[in-house]
């Protein structure tokens, strides 16, 4: 595995499960260091993955903030959480090494080992064992944004798109550690947005992330203008300080762009474009897609891998990045318009758009009790027209 992030990490764990010798290459000196990501994630599907309950930070209400409106969704049993990176990654290295995995910290991959166009090894080197050459029947590429060895190898498309995320950690005791909130519009975060995530102990991340090349705005510059919004969000005259600060990129690749088997490579995770392209939600893709992938290396059967995956989240991806596509045009009048129409679903609604859950069912659903509410929660996701007011649920 080249990559100890969440998707390197569940590969292995399942590969070493199946009896395969497995190796973790992470360059990093730990696992979950530096933090590249603010953690956004949801309770439900963590708990389908096992993700222990300390690893995250419940959040009861949802609340998108736009030019010149305001909303908030609220949720009796919390439906949001907010991810302790480290903490998550470090338990998914525990696994890994649990069910037999080794893993080499500081082990730096230069690129694959190749023969007759079949990858069968990697380069690698490390502080312990200087530079050395890894045989493997398998190389899985769980390297992340760069997917540098499936892009050396044709699996996939360069990074034409990528989202650029940049956030700090603050101290902020003030804040309000139940509610997490998305900044929408041209004032904090042209083409993308901006977001406060409690993660508890009074600390907070707030972030902003574009998309480049269709937005050159200056992250720098809009994490500025949010922290002055953010203020207005804490208790008058409490502190409010950063104690660490977070930057990282993500692919926003087309789906099905990456080819996710190759001759000897496999490709996982954000190497793989395996995040949903619509809020840029991307771990517990990883972690699941990495469980799949490392089963189908352990029974040998690979090609179950792309097949399960492409089942699981084809649809809703397709239509994620449909979104993604069309909103990083939007200017401040279509954000109003769209957390209007946000406003008309119920939160059970809106927690389906915010978690990239498109089931067939939930429009079948919303048909049953609503026919309006099929072409509302449709266009919530696309941005057109309004729809009817949401309560609590
Ligand atoms: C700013 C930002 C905010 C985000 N916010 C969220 C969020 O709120 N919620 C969410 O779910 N997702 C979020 N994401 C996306 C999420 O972080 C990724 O989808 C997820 O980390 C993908 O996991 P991965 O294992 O594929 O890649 P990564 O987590 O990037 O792990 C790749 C690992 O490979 C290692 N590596 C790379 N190259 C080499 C090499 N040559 N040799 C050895 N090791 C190597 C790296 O050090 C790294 O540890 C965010 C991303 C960014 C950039």
């Amino acid at each position: 595995m080249v990559g100890g992030g969440p998707a390197g990490l569940a590969t292995a764990a399942e590969a070493a499960r199946g009896g395969l010798r497995t190796v973790v290459f992470e360059r990093g000196h730990a696992l979950g260091e530096p933090v590249r990501t603010s953690g956004g994630s949801f309770v439900k599907p963590l708990r389908a993955l096992g993700v222990p309950s300390r690893c995250w930070h419940p959040v009861h209400r949802i609340r998108v903030i736009g030019p010149t409106t305001d909303v908030t969704k609220r949720y009796r049993r919390a439906l949001g959480c907010v991810l302790d990176v480290r903490a998550t990654y470090q338990w998914l290295g525990q696994q890994a090494v649990e069910a037999g995995a080794e893993i080499r910290l500081k082990a730096h991959v230069d690129g694959a080992l190749t023969d007759g166009g079949r990858t069968v090894g990697v380069r690698a080197r490390d502080p312990f064992r200087g530079a050395y050459e890894q045989p493997a029947r398998v190389v899985v590429d769980a390297s992340g944004h760069t997917g540098f060895l499936s892009r050396a190898a044709g699996m996939r498309p360069g990074n034409e798109r990528s989202a650029v995320g940049l956030e700090l950690e603050l101290h902020a005791p003030g804040y309000d550690q139940d509610e997490a909130v998305f900044w929408l519009g041209d004032a904090i975060s042209p083409g993308g947005y901006g977001w406060a995530f409690p993660v508890g102990g009074g600390r907070v991340r707030l972030g902003v992330g574009v998309v480049r090349p269709d937005s050159d705005a200056e992250p720098r510059v809009l994490l500025d203008r949010l922290l002055a919004a953010f203020g207005a969000l804490t208790a008058a005259g409490s502190p409010v300080g950063p104690i660490e600060s977070h930057s990282g990129l993500m692919p926003v690749l087309p789906p099905a762009a990456a080819q996710l088997v190759g001759n000897g490579l496999v490709s996982v995770g954000d190497a793989a474009g395996q995040g949903s392209t619509l809020l840029g939600e991307g771990i517990r893709y990883a972690i699941d897609a990495g469980r799949l992938a490392g089963r189908a290396i352990a029974t040998g059967d690979l090609a179950s891998y792309p097949r399960e995956w492409r089942r699981r989240t084809g649809r809703d991806f397709a239509i994620a990045y449909a979104v993604n596509t069309r909103i990083c045009g939007y200017g401040d009048a279509d954000w109003d318009r769209v957390i209007r129409r946000l406003d008309g679903l119920s939160p059970r609604q809106a927690a389906w758009v915010f978690a990239t859950d498109f089931r067939l069912r939930h429009a079948l659903g919303a048909l049953v009790t609503d026919p309006s509410l099929v072409g509302s929660l449709l266009r919530a996701a696309l941005g057109r027209s309004v729809g009817r007011s949401g309560s609590e649920s």
